[in-house]
């Protein structure tokens, strides 16, 4: 194994926070023993060892901390993981990240994360007006304050990630949103599609179309800037990666889950952020060990379980490069004979292909 991946919930879906579209409230709902607490010592303690004991040195560790917001564990958590990383360690090669609402990011905070090499996630969804919309702390706006967070991790040359969530709202926004970007500097942008709740619909979901509709006008802008800019769009990344033969950052992009291990405050475990549900919770890591966990049947049973793909993928022609993407996204872009998502990958691969001539 070359790499192992665990996503960390300290305080598991605990936020300041209420922002309209949060899908972690609906998931954790699907938990029967959820528990809103901070992760314990000693449960850090034994994530850490087991990780360190079933790999082999030279292996890449990666430990991202996710929540609800993560920051309210509070600092002397991530200390105390980082310094038990460093006892434990045996030459494996151990990666941090975090995702933050930035409501808590100060020079403390920002000291440690250069000192430890964390790479930070942080959720601005572009320009005030929807950004206030949306996220909101006890009804009130926060764009300010998460702005202030990010001037506060580019001071201290953090390297960071904005990521941002396309609502059916932003998605008819798309020449504003990557000119509020450009106009910020801001180099490296994750978009994350607001989907239906699992057994709900929300308001706020984006379609396939106007994703479709919302790719292509931001790809256009960022291609015909190409020179002037220096934005990484993490989608259009991966795209050109798989299409130069190489591998995709993004778990599903080559329509197969990566190894995960999500981990909430209390211990248990389970293999997607998307289904952190009881149907395939793995076991609890105080009872079992990385190696049981990762032969526990629904994990195995979440792995196979996707007979999902539909014919269009079987017979589309870039099945090659995209395989049915991720299963938590199919239902959004594939709909009978038709596939928004193919629809922007020709454009994708055309339009390239056009500028690429033009040089
Ligand atoms: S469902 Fe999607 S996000 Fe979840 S593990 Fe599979 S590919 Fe990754
Ligand atoms: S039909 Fe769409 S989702 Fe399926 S393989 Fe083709 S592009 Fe991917």
């Amino acid at each position: 194994m070359k790499s192992i991946n665990f996503l960390i919930k300290p305080v598991s879906s605990m936020c300041q926070f209420s922002c309209k579209y949060c899908f972690y409230k609906d998931v954790s709902s699907y938990q029967s023993n959820h528990e809103e607490s901070v992760m314990s010592y000693e449960l850090a303690k034994k994530i850490i060892s087991e990780a360190m004991t079933h790999t082999e040195p030279g292996v890449n560790i990666n430990f991202g901390f996710q929540g609800g917001e993560p920051t309210l564990a509070g600092i002397e958590y991530y200390k105390n993981f980082v310094k038990l990383v460093d006892e434990m360690k045996s030459h494996q090669k151990v990666h941090y990240s975090l995702q933050t609402n930035g409501y808590l990011i100060n020079d403390e905070w920002c000291k440690f994360f250069k000192e430890n090499h964390f790479l930070i996630g942080i959720s601005l969804d572009g320009f005030k007006d929807n950004h206030d919309y949306y996220r909101l702390i006890s009804k009130n706006p926060t764009y300010d304050t998460v702005y202030k967070a990010i001037q506060k991790l580019d001071e201290y040359g953090i390297p960071f990630n904005i990521l941002t969530v396309l609502t059916k709202s932003l998605c008819k926004r798309p020449k504003e949103l990557y000119e509020f970007y450009k106009k910020e500097n801001f180099e490296y942008i994750q978009f994350i599609p607001c989907i239906d709740d699992i057994n709900n619909k929300t308001p706020y979901a984006t379609s396939g179309y106007l994703l479709e509709q919302f790719y292509k006008k931001f790809y256009i802008e960022w291609l015909r800037d190409l020179n002037h800019q220096n934005m990484h769009i993490s989608l259009f990344d991966d795209l050109l990666n798989i299409l130069n033969g190489q591998l995709p950052l993004k778990c599903g992009a080559l329509g197969m889950c990566q190894p995960n291990f999500i981990v909430e405050s209390n211990g248990d475990f389970y293999p997607c952020d998307f289904y952190a549900i009881d149907q395939y919770k793995m076991g609890n890591i105080l009872d079992a060990s990385l190696e049981d966990l990762s032969l526990n049947n629904n994990y195995r049973l979440f792995n196979s379980f996707d007979n999902t793909l539909h014919n269009t993928c079987k017979n589309c022609k870039y099945r090659g490069i995209c395989n049915g993407n991720c299963k938590r996204m199919r239902y959004l872009f594939v709909n009978g004979q038709k596939c928004n998502y193919r629809n922007f990958l020709e454009f994708f691969i055309i339009e390239i292909k056009k500028e690429m001539n033009r040089r």
